[in-house]
């Protein structure tokens, strides 16, 4: 048939992991941990299976969730989402994005993405019918420029999407960029989708900035979370969305039809989870800062000039000490020739991107990390 994301391959996490496997590097490419989730998380699962909660969740998604959800939101952003209208529960944060794309952006609708961005936005904004504007970001900081922002809004500007704590970037939105974005769209019918799936893995003392802690932008708002990178089970393929009632009734026809429902036990034990040991999440920093912390240090001895790092489990190095090579070609050549894996930033931006940056996932245990930072300090 004829594509209709012609521009579209395998992605690029597909394509690093399966390399990394065929040369047996160690993988620190497409992001995930190398060690399991909460022992009690598991029990719940198999609990909840031997108990008979084996058939179709309610669409929305199962209640104790969405409350628990509800509750968390409320105890770090200040507003308590009702349960009942506001929370919808996906497959993944990625089905949340596509359906709130899907229910919110018609033909030649204008969507402005930040580059470098997360690679499923522009397809389903593409396949939406609508026009994706992208403002590129410099580092080492990646702020956006309000003044060129408002430069690209047009009447036909209907979403923006961001993403904080940024992948693949590692830096944050602060309370301030939330001020500007909504004093900069205010006066037009335009939706922010907001992708906060490492809402948890936040190092700043002032913690994560939540578009849901604006009460203007919130009434605009899509935030989409996940639960894979929290409870370190990316293979469950749990998220959600919360977003005003209006706006949910529109998310929820797409999910109906597009997944109807998301894995009934796995949500019980999520809602266990959240309600019997919240301390997970508060802690949550804490241990990913001390993994961060252990890699970069031992990555000082290398020739690679490691770039801030303030939430997310990734973190940028910038190569062009060791090598002339283009991004791309570096990490093939990286996971092939050296033994580690890692992500071309590149694949993030529709223009050319001029700078030697590679992403590293540092969600695995101390001895992987330890045993990659020892192959890239020879380079
Ligand atoms: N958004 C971002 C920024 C991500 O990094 C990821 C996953 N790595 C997702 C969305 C998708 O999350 P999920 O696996 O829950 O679909
Ligand atoms: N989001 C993960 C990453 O950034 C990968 C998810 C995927 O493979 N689609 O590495």
């Amino acid at each position: 048939p004829k594509s209709k994301l012609p521009a579209s391959g395998v992605t690029i996490f597909t394509q690093m992991s399966a390399l990394a496997q065929l040369h047996q590097a160690i993988n620190l490419s497409q992001g995930f941990p190398d060690f399991d989730g909460p022992r009690y998380l598991q029990e719940r699962l198999a609990w909840h299976v031997a108990r008979g909660a084996n058939q179709y969740a309610p669409m929305t998604g199962a209640q104790p969730l969405r409350e628990a959800i509800s509750r968390k939101t409320a105890e770090l952003y200040g507003w308590l989402p009702d349960a009942d209208s506001e929370v919808t529960v996906t497959a993944g944060a990625t089905e949340a994005l596509y359906a709130a794309i899907t229910a919110l952006v018609r033909t030649g609708d204008e969507v402005i993405c930040f580059d470098p961005s997360y690679d499923s936005y522009a397809p389903a904004i593409e396949l939406a019918g609508g026009v994706v504007k992208r403002l590129a970001l410099q580092p080492p900081h990646f702020r956006v420029d309000w003044d060129a922002f408002k430069n690209m809004l047009t009447p036909k500007t209907r979403m923006v999407i961001l993403n904080t704590p940024h992948n693949p970037t590692a830096t944050l939105w602060q309370q301030s960029d939330f001020v500007q974005l909504w004093q900069a769209i205010a006066d037009q019918e335009i939706y922010v989708l907001s992708d906060e799936v490492y809402e948890h893995i936040c190092f700043a003392p002032e913690g994560h900035a939540s578009v849901l802690a604006h009460e203007a932008l919130r009434e605009r708002a899509v935030a989409v979370s996940s639960f894979g990178k929290t409870y370190h089970m990316t293979g469950w393929k749990v998220g959600y969305c919360v977003a005003p009632a209006a706006i949910s009734v529109e998310i929820r026809k797409i999910h109906q039809y597009l997944t109807f429902s998301v894995n009934t036990p796995a949500q019980l034990a999520l809602a266990d989870m959240l309600e019997a040991e919240p301390e997970h999440y508060r802690t949550l920093p804490a241990f990913y800062q001390a993994k961060r912390d252990r890699f970069v240090k031992a990555l000082a001895a290398s020739r690679l000039e490691v770039l801030p790092c303030s939430g997310t489990y990734f973190l940028l190095a910038d190569y062009s000490a060791i090598s002339d090579m283009d991004d791309v070609s570096f990490c093939r050549w990286l996971t092939a020739e050296q033994g580690v894996a890692a992500i071309p930033l590149s694949v993030f931006c529709a223009d050319p991107f001029p700078h030697k940056l590679i992403r590293l996932c540092f969600a695995k245990q101390e001895a992987t990390l330890d045993a990659a930072a020892e192959r890239l300090v020879k380079l």
